[in-house]
């Protein structure tokens, strides 16, 4: 019999439950017990969801209050000695570390979060040196096994593996130099053995360990210890079920199907061209393969035939019993019920399936290949048949004018009209900006006002009039303030915006958004995704009414404000019939009439956000041009219909280039805007030694804090830029939006800045 597994679920409750518990803790309005008892009915309700939708495999240990990593770094005793010794409880001390602690004297930043991989989600970076004292604090695979058991349900607990564990890792600040963390595992075998030990004497029949590192290039070095780990770990252990996924195994396939585990997981939703090369190297093994069919990223339903025609081809070559039909990865990434969208049209409705519809696709997948007689089972392939039938005839029936305007993009149009030197003399003459001007990434504070505005207009409180009088007036405010305090080019503030994507997604055609599809970011922060069901393209101008406006008010320039094609793209669930490639060219061509409009009505600098091109990097280096060739061809499409005079700004939020520091340069922008306030000035050497040649501006101060940076403080930060970077080519801004600022540090700060930038073009 082909049996079927989830590999983990969403942890936010079908009606936010365990978000809205976990900031009630934080705000005293529940007791830890309170939280425990709220979050365990949440566990026990996905529990029954999963065992009556049939899956076999049903996961436990997985869930988490904040971060799956940060719970089994605590449990294992990996804690930073800054958080201990200030009398907090483990559950006080486990938040912050995920968050940060100010209060009641106690004052300690959060530790660092990183992307979980290639996905949104982010995770906590475990900190280690060599006098890590690794402990089993707790063993949360067995203490959840048990819960489950005793609420009536067999689990496979889920446990973060050892190499991923340490590699995920870095050096704590009390590490010596060079210590690498990977260096510990013979320290830290012994807590896992302890652990599996005892699952193996509660009668664990299967426990998943999953070591998702095994798709990345850099595994392939650490061989030798992937095969003396788990050879050390079988020994007294359930039955393995080794788990990867978001990627394909490649070469470290080699070492991978030598391993001692009972059973491997694949991840055949990113990479369905692994299964071959996988078969071949277990066929004569006797090694169990999980099969992620049915994907764990993405929200659309899966084509039963296509995944049965490959489950096939493996029970072929392994035999029903030694082949489980899978999520791809944990459905940690996708929203948790279908059922709770009401607005969504039935047809297209019907294109999507969430965690729990997810659950019930691998449980017919898995009989269907058993040869199911159950009529359920029938009905539910036939029923499949018919809606994916109706989407592809829905794929068909694409934009033509779209789809054509995306085949015949050419060169030129990629290609602004003089080469940079040549348009900064233009644009020198006509914005007449002084040297080291002063600008803002684009959003000012979202007042609670702003907010209630929005939430008036969208419940249909107030007229579509009134709200826009009420915007131009917040823009106009924020127009006389950045007058008022000196700032060179100018911003309209944003206040229309709920987000920089969504914003966006809601005026273009070809995108779908969701009431209830929560999906956790970080922490208690979940993001809503819009989706990308069909051709995009521009109905009508999306930002120049506002733009213009704020020009109107003003005799500064003022800057437009966009996101880019790759952040629209990465951060909604895209189609998977056509490429990301080609949707990202669509969204560059909408938002090139948008940047064109802008110019035509007299926005003469225009910034176009692109702070997800980063997270959008494929893990295989070897996959790195393609995508990088598209992404920058998307900006440079959008961007390049502009006159010389008009300036042209991109913005990222982060500053790590080191490794794709020519596609910065190939973008083109005669602007950009980086973090640089937390790294060092280390970077702005890379950008020297680079030969960086457009105009940069390199954050002066963290916007993410509401400290105000001080004056000289400010004068400091733009002295060491300079020893780095010509004094032509500096602008001076914060480092990101200013919208979850407040008031009154915003007007400090940028006071300072100013300041500051003045005292610049006296000394330079
Ligand atoms: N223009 C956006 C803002 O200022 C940029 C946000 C971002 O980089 N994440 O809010
Ligand atoms: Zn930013």
């Amino acid at each position: 019999m082909v049996s079927s597994s989830v590999l983990g679920f969403p942890r936010i409750g079908g009606n936010r439950e365990v978000k809205k518990a976990v900031e009630a803790y934080w705000a005293g309005k529940l007791s830890a017990e309170q939280l425990l008892e709220a979050t365990a009915e949440v566990r026990k309700v996905s529990w029954k969801d999963l065992k009556e939708r049939g899956v076999d495999y049903i996961p436990s240990g997985e869930f988490s209050l904040y971060d799956h990593v940060l719970d089994h770094a605590t449990a294992f005793n990996v804690i930073p000695s800054r958080y201990l010794g200030q009398d907090l409880s483990p559950l006080d001390i486990y938040f912050a570390m995920g968050r940060g602690r100010q209060a009641d004297g106690v004052d300690v930043p959060a530790s660092e979060m990183k992307k979980w991989f290639d996905s949104n989600y982010h995770f906590v970076v475990p900190e280690f040196s060599e006098s890590t004292d690794f402990k089993l604090n707790l063993n949360r695979a067995l203490i959840s096994y048990k819960e489950a058991k005793a609420a009536g349900y067999v689990t496979r607990p889920v446990v973060l593996g050892p190499l991923t564990f340490l590699l995920l890792g870095k050096a704590g600040k009390d590490a010596k130099p060079g210590f690498e963390p990977i260096s510990l595992l013979p320290k830290l075998l012994p807590i896992y053995t302890q652990l599996l030990s005892e699952l193996k004497a509660e009668g664990v029949e299967w426990v998943q360990i999953d070591e998702p590192v095994l798709v990345l290039d850099s595994a392939e070095k650490y061989a030798a210890e992937f095969t003396s780990a788990y050879n050390e770990l079988v020994k007294n252990s359930p039955k393995i079920l080794l788990t990867t996924y978001f990627g394909r195994l490649d070469s470290n396939l080699k070492f991978v199907s030598k391993l001692p585990v009972a059973g491997l997981h694949i991840d055949l939703d990113r990479e369905p061209g692994q299964l071959d090369a996988v078969l071949a190297a277990i066929k004569d093994t006797p090694i169990v393969l999980s099969l992620g069919l049915v994907s764990g990223r993405n929200i659309w339903k899966t084509d039963f035939q296509a995944a049965i025609r490959l489950a096939q081809k493996a029970q072929d070559t392994l035999g029903p019993d030694r082949i489980i039909i899978a999520t791809s990865s944990s459905l940690l990434h996708t929203p948790v019920s279908l059922a709770s969208e009401k607005k969504l049209p039935a047809e297209t409705k019907d294109w999507f399936s969430f965690a729990l519809e997810k659950a019930r696709e691998v449980a017919v997948i898995a009989a269907a290949l058993s040869g199911s007689q159950d009529l359920r089972i029938s009905s539910a392939l036939e029923e499949n048949r018919e809606s994916i039938a109706k989407r592809r005839q829905f794929e068909s029936t694409s934009d033509d004018q779209v789809r054509k305007r995306v085949a015949a993009i050419t060169p030129d149009q990629l290609q602004r009209k003089s080469p940079f030197s040549v348009r900064r003399k233009a644009q020198q003459d006509h914005l007449k900006l002084p040297k080291f001007p002063t600008t803002t990434i684009g959003s000012f504070p979202q007042t609670k006002e702003i907010r209630a505005a929005r939430a008036k207009f969208t419940k249909g409180e107030i007229t579509a009039e009134e709200y826009e009088g009420f915007l131009k007036k917040e823009i106009e405010e924020v127009v006389r303030f950045q007058e008022k305090v000196g700032l060179d080019l100018l911003v309209h503030g944003e206040p229309e915006r709920n987000d920089m994507v969504q914003y966006f997604g809601e005026q273009l055609q070809g995108f779908v958004f969701t009431q209830n599809g929560w999906v956790q970011s970080y922490g208690s922060r979940y993001v809503r995704p819009p989706i990308i069901v069909s051709d995009v393209s521009r109905a009508a101008p999306m930002t120049v009414k506002w733009s213009s406006y704020a020009q109107s008010v003003s005799s500064k320039p003022m800057k437009g404000m966009l996101t880019g094609p790759v952040t629209i793209l990465n951060w909604s669930f895209p189609r998977v019939d056509v490429s990301r490639e080609i949707q990202s060219k669509q969204l560059a061509l909408a938002l090139r009439d948008e940047v064109i409009d802008l110019e035509s009505a007299g926005i003469q600098a225009i910034q176009v956000d692109e702070p997800a091109i980063r997270e959008g990097l494929p893990l295989r280096r070897v996959d790195w041009d393609n995508y990088l060739t598209w992404a920058v061809d998307s900006f440079r499409l959008s961007t390049a219909g502009v006159k010389d005079t008009t300036q042209t700004h991109s913005h990222f939020c982060y500053s790590d280039f080191d490794d794709i520091f020519p596609s910065i340069q190939r973008l083109d922008a005669d602007v950009i805007s980086i973090e640089a306030s937390k790294s060092d000035m280390k970077l702005l050497s890379t950008f020297k030694a680079f030969g960086y040649s457009n105009e940069i501006g390199p954050g002066v101060y963290d916007i993410h804090s509401p400290r105000v940076p001080g004056e000289q403080e400010i004068k400091d930060r733009v002295a060491a830029m300079l020893a780095h970077l010509s004094e032509d080519l500096l602008f001076i801004n914060p480092d990101c939006g200013l919208k979850t600022r407040g008031w009154k540090e915003t007007e400090a700060s940028l006071k300072n800045l100013v300041a500051a930038a003045r005292w610049a073009r006296e000394n330079y």
